[in-house]
């Protein structure tokens, strides 16, 4: 079954609502990265009903067509 959860990169404030209501651990949460582990997940939709801020979306169709974490550009350095 392809992954149909995603994580709308940029979003998470971090604040583990949707760790707590997997029922199959699959959600692996940093201090600053969250990712879903996708061997683990069944795509049931518990996540993304209980996030707060709308971060988890539910996609049928499978999620390898859309754009992973966006890359933040590197600070540039100091110029003297
Ligand atoms: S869809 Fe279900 S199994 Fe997958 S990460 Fe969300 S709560 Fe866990
Ligand atoms: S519930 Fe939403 S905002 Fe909170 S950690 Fe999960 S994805 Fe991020």
């Amino acid at each position: 079954m392809p992954l149909m959860i995603y994580i709308v990169p940029g979003t998470c404030d971090y604040c583990g609502c949707c760790v707590g209501v997997c029922p199959e651990d699959a959600i692996e949460l940093l201090e600053s990265d969250i990712r879903i582990i996708d061997e683990r997940c069944t795509n049931c939709r518990k996540c993304v009903w209980a996030c707060p801020w709308e971060v988890i979306e539910f996609h049928r169709e499978g999620i390898s067509h859309l754009p992973k974490e966006l890359s933040l550009p590197q600070e540039a350095p100091p110029s003297f």
